[in-house]
């Protein structure tokens, strides 16, 4: 049995009813990781040894009846921010080329009691800080519909793994829109959850008030079923709610109708959007209003207030989370400096790349004393008025629709010489981290070039169900997918 074109749900089934072993299933989703990633190098790490050793463990806890999760024995790929107890965790950076974490993630650790198997690290834009994944030390990663393009960041590994089928299914993390605008440029789907639905321990951090781990997969009923896996509280995150949602998977029963769906004309205004992308994702809006959900025009009125905002406040949090890298205690350290100042100087200056040093000092400079007031301070006031905003389009609409980014993929190479127009292309996602909302970005379509268009919903705090429902619903009723890259 051939797993490439299988859900996990299918793949779990399928190891459930004993047509397919779980080595078997591991064995197939590893070659495939291999041959992929000559094309695609959307992998940094491939961890053939210890997935098939799990394989054989698992195997048996299945057939002995210990692990009953539907997922049980399916292969996944993680992106390489989340710490993996001795296989390296890079965040694509030369700083951790060598970091061997000592324990897991809390999501590992989830994924691992659930009989799920990791087969690799995926790529991605050093630290998460990027849109394309082209800034990653281990080279950029290319997008499986067209090699010549982008996948998308910061998850683009994630996002590539899962369209080239070679991982049945991924994790990433989305901090400004990073599971979901690889999802879109790759065609296949990502979740992100509430703020503080999954766990951040053992994320590293990149901005922690925006940051949230989530999945990328085939279809939306394999994220709904990751999530009862990888939800839930836990006292190693400060930030993880008492409470979270539960039974992800099984609130899924296709049904949209009454459901009050918002489509801000801001989105449709923006100069930026491609014509493609704004008729296939209204004829999305318009595929579940014939199901029965009541779509309605709405504005958002902070669009352009987005962008900086965003910048700032994670910029600001990316310089002092990326202040424990100095050399010392971990990953990297110069060979060449004198005395202590110089080693972190040094280091530093070897370890990092381009944008994240750019981003380091940003951060540094809004956080200043004489400019805290002037942006920091400011920055923080429009996210409350973007929270306000939202909390109020919630209190008539369940969801809101619009793309998940402006254009499809653009050609690597081309956001790099042009810095804004990267930044400028997360304008659709930035707001829902900054709010902390759960959104999600589902296929709907193809540009005239045959590269994919997404489509996102977003939810209430705590609407991650309602988020996935529709996105089911959508996917029973349209094949996009399904489509293959060749
Ligand atoms: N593109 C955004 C950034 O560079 C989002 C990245 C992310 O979500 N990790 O900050």
């Amino acid at each position: 049995m051939q797993i490439q074109n299988m859900t996990a749900l299918e793949v779990g089934a399928a190891i459930r009813n004993g047509s397919l072993t779980v080595t078997e299933a591991v064995t197939q989703a590893l070659d495939a990781a291999e041959s992929s990633n000559a094309r695609t190098n959307a992998y940094i790490t491939i961890c053939r040894e210890k997935a098939l050793a799990q394989a054989e463990q698992v195997g048996q806890q299945i057939a002995n009846g210990s692990l009953t999760s539907p997922l049980a024995g399916v292969p996944i790929a993680i992106k390489d921010n989340i710490c993996t107890k001795g296989v390296r965790t890079t965040c694509a950076s030369r700083i951790l080329e060598n970091f061997e974490p000592v324990y897991d993630a809390t999501v590992m650790q989830k994924l691992q009691a659930a009989g799920m198997i990791a087969i690799g690290k995926v790529n991605m834009d050093e630290f998460a800080m990027g849109s394309t994944s082209e800034t990653s030390y281990f080279g950029a990663t290319r997008n499986p519909w067209d090699l010549e393009k982008v996948p998308g960041g910061s998850s683009g590994g994630a996002a590539a793994a899962v369209a080239d089928r070679s991982a049945v299914i991924a994790l990433g993390s989305d901090t400004g829109g990073s599971i979901r605008q690889p999802a879109s440029y790759c065609g296949v789907t990502g979740f992100k959850p509430t703020y503080g639905t999954v766990s951040r321990s053992g994320l590293v951090a990149y901005a922690s008030s925006l940051d949230q781990i989530g999945p990328i997969g085939k279809d939306a009923a394999d994220c709904a079923a990751i999530m009862d896996i990888i939800a839930g509280s836990d006292p190693m995150d400060a930030t993880s709610l008492a409470e979270t949602p539960t039974e992800f998977l099984a609130g899924l029963t296709g049904d949209v109708k009454g459901l009050r769906i918002g489509i801000p004309s801001e989105c449709y205004a923006n100069a930026g959007l491609d014509a493609e992308v704004a008729a296939k994702t209204k004829a999305a809006a318009d595929t579940l209003a014939e199901a029965g959900a009541i779509v309605e025009e709405i504005s958002l009125p902070f669009l352009d207030y987005v962008i900086p905002a965003y910048y700032i406040i994670a910029t600001a949090e990316a310089s002092s989370n990326l202040s424990r890298f100095d050399g010392v205690k971990y990953g990297f350290r110069s060979n060449s400096y004198t005395g202590l100042t110089d080693l972190y100087r040094a280091t530093r200056s070897e370890g990092f790349g381009k944008e994240v040093k750019k981003r380091i000092l940003l951060g540094t400079f809004v956080l200043s004393s004489g400019y805290y007031d002037a942006y920091y301070r400011k920055a923080l006031k429009v996210k409350a008025l973007i929270k306000q905003k939202f909390d109020e389009v919630f209190s008539q609409y369940d969801l809101i629709l619009c793309p998940t980014a402006p254009t499809t993929a653009p050609a690597i190479g081309q956001s790099l010489a042009n810095p804004m127009a990267m930044y400028l292309s997360d304008i659709f996602t930035v707001s829902v981290n900054i709010a902390g909302l759960p959104g999600i970005s589902i296929p709907c379509g193809f540009d005239a070039a045959g590269m994919p268009i997404g489509v996102q919903l977003i939810g209430k705090p705590l609407g991650d169900k309602t988020v996935l429902q529709a996105a089911y619903a959508y996917q029973q009723r349209t094949d996009y997918h399904k489509q293959e890259a060749k």
